[in-house]
Order: structure tokens, then sequence, then C-alpha cells
């Protein structure tokens, strides 16, 4: 299936887990690609890369702007940098609370705002953000993670309206736990981790993680021309977990 051929794709935070597994996939299909990343130097063979912190104006809108000019043209973006925090609300510093909300959410609507001006000179244009089952899903000691992710899941919608009649379609991925160097991270702090990771496999309904192939799978299907009616669609790629 090449039904991306000719079209041209920014992911963010694509140097990792799955970010970089929507930028294979996306290429796979026929895009080319930029990767927007903290560091680019180690990325798979025809991903183009272009070093930002989305926490910061001017290296975005420049590093956009690059991309836009090498790709000549942009019809999708995938707005997936983030960060993760763990702690209840009497954990958390505010310093901790600016700096994950100023990636997880600023980050996206920088990104976004210096993309829509490509976006709007194509006639196939698409947004994907990666939202998180944290969203909608209370999880233990994640407050200023959900909160960040609530406000992509938000942020999704009011986009999604804010550009439905410039005919571009703003979608988002909501990923239950996926087997991501993120998360291998964190299960390396506990004592045992393949214990811990047994554990964690156990408590999914499907009996293991979210691969992030998996979740690469619904961002490119978001990302599609072919699904030109859908937007303002957050889709859970979290083993049933939302659902059953
Ligand atoms: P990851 O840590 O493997 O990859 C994240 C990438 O984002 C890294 O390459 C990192 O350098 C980049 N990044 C971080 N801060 C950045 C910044 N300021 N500017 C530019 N790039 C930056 O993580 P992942 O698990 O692949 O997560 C990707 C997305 O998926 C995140 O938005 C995360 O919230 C979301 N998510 C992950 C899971 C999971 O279980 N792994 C579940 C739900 C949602």
């Amino acid at each position: 299936n090449r039904d991306l051929e000719s079209l041209t794709a920014i992911v963010t935070g694509a140097a990792s887990g799955i970010g970089l597994a929507a930028a294979l996939l996306l290429q796979q299909r026929g895009a080319t690609v930029a990767v927007l990343d903290l560091a680019v130097d180690d990325l798979p063979e025809g991903l183009l890369g272009f070093e930002a912190d989305v926490t910061d104006r001017l290296q975005v809108d420049d590093a956009v702007r690059c991309a836009a000019l090498r790709l000549d043209g942009l019809d999708i973006l995938v707005n997936n940098a983030g960060i993760g925090a763990q702690g209840t609300v009497e954990e958390n510093t505010d310093e901790e609370w600016h700096r994950v909300l100023d990636v997880n959410v600023v980050g996206m609507a920088r990104v976004s705002a210096a993309a829509l001006p490509y976006l709007r000179a194509s006639s196939s244009a698409a947004i994907v953000n990666t939202c998180s089952i944290a969203a909608t899903n209370g999880l233990p000691s994640r407050a200023l993670y959900s909160a960040s992710k609530g406000a992509v899941f938000a942020l999704t919608h009011a986009m999604a309206t804010d550009y439905v009649a410039e005919g571009i379609r703003v979608n988002a991925v909501s990923p239950g736990t996926a087997s991501t160097p993120w998360v291998d991270r964190l299960l390396a702090q506990a004592a045992d981790p393949d214990a811990e990771r047994a554990a964690l496999n156990a408590r999914q309904a499907i009996g293991r993680l979210v691969t992030p192939e998996e979740v690469a799978e619904a961002i490119t299907f978001l990302a599609s021309p072919s699904n030109g009616s859908m937007t303002g669609v957050v889709l859970e790629v979290d083993g049933g977990l939302s659902h059953l």
C-alpha cells in the first residue's frame, strides 16, 4: 500500500519510540518524511532530520520552515514529541508543571502554528496528535501527565473545528502503555525490571503492551487522504483498556 506516494510529512519526537515507528511507516507508504527532534544524528536512512526543541519557538519556526522547503511543501504533521511525569498534585513542583505542559501541549500548538501556512497549500492536509489514554482514564500518580494529555484531547477537537473549513483534518491517537524506550527507562528503575515487565504485560487485557508499530498504523490511517471525512477523532490504541 503506497497511498501516501508524493505526500510529505513532519513527525516530531521521531528519533525514538512511537514517532520513529510512525516516520518509518509513513515512509514505507510512500511519503517523504522529516523528523523534528532534540537530536537527529542516528536516524534510519531516508528520514530527513531537523533538530529543534518544541519549547523554543524560534527553533521550531526555523526547523519547520527548513523542512517544508526541503520537502517542497507539507501535507502531514504528526505532533508526537512528549515527555512523561509521575506524581500526584502534592508531589509535582510548579517547575515540573510548566515544563511538561510546555513540551506536551504548548509544543504541539507551536509546531502546528509553524506548519499551518504550508498545510493550507496542500490538497490533503492532516494533523495527527499523540494523546494518551491518561487523558480519559485516571491513572495512579500521573496527575500532571494526564492533565497535559487531557489538554491534547481538547486541543485536537479545537483545532479540528478551527481548520475544518480549510480542509485541514485534525485527529489524534490515544495509546495505552506502549513498548517504547520511554517505558524501558521506567522499567529499568524497578527493583526487578523483568518481573515488573511481566506484571505490566499481565495487567493488559490482551496480555501484552501495545507496540509502537501498532500506534504507527493508526497514525498513518488518520493521516491518509483516504480518510478524508475523519476529523476531530481521538482513536484509542490501547488493547481494549478504555472500552472493555
Ligand atoms: P520516547 O521517549 O521513546 O520518544 C519521545 C521522543 O520525543 C524522543 O525522541 C525525544 O527526544 C522527543 N522529545 C522529547 N522532548 C522533546 C522536545 N522538547 N522537543 C523535541 N523533541 C522532544 O517516547 P514514546 O513512548 O515514543 O512517546 C511518544 C509520544 O507518545 C509522547 O507524546 C507520549 O506522551 C505518547 N504516549 C506514549 C505512551 C507509551 O506508553 N510509551 C503511551 C501513551 C502516549
